[in-house]
């Protein structure tokens, strides 16, 4: 079982995403390399979430205009991810606006899946913030 958390360094007062396993805890993805850390929980989630969603997020941009699912400005940009397709306008393509759209834990899941292949324990726990 792994347990996947953001955690605060208590040296610093910032916040990392981490894994615990039995070996330990270390930060984990992005912010395992070269982060220098959030200031909230919430920050160090986002950075990792963020980085799942480059990962997986599809930008099309075609000659369909269609009103941004947030401001309702017209754009011809959607996200897709998966089998879902949503249109925002470049300025509603960041993290935090995806996240109320994709599901952190499902992305998470899968990203572990697709990991954990040859392994049989791919539990997985994220504890709240
Ligand atoms: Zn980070
Ligand atoms: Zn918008």
């Amino acid at each position: 079982m792994r347990y996947f958390a953001p955690r605060q360094n208590r040296f610093n007062g910032l916040w990392h995403f981490t894994v615990q396993e039995e070996s330990g805890i270390s930060a984990y993805g992005p912010c395992a390399d070269g982060c220098p850390g959030h200031k909230t929980p919430q920050g160090a989630l986002e950075h990792f979430a963020g980085s799942l969603l480059d990962k997986r997020k599809q930008l099309i941009r075609d000659g369909n205009f269609r009103p941004c699912m947030i401001c309702g400005g017209t754009t011809n940009q959607r996200v897709r991810i998966g089998r879902k397709e949503l249109s925002l306008c470049q300025e509603h393509q960041d993290t935090k606006t995806l996240l109320r759209f994709f599901d952190f834990e499902s992305l998470m899941r899968d990203e572990m899946r697709g990991q954990d292949e040859n392994k049989k324990d791919s539990g997985l726990l994220i504890l709240p913030p």
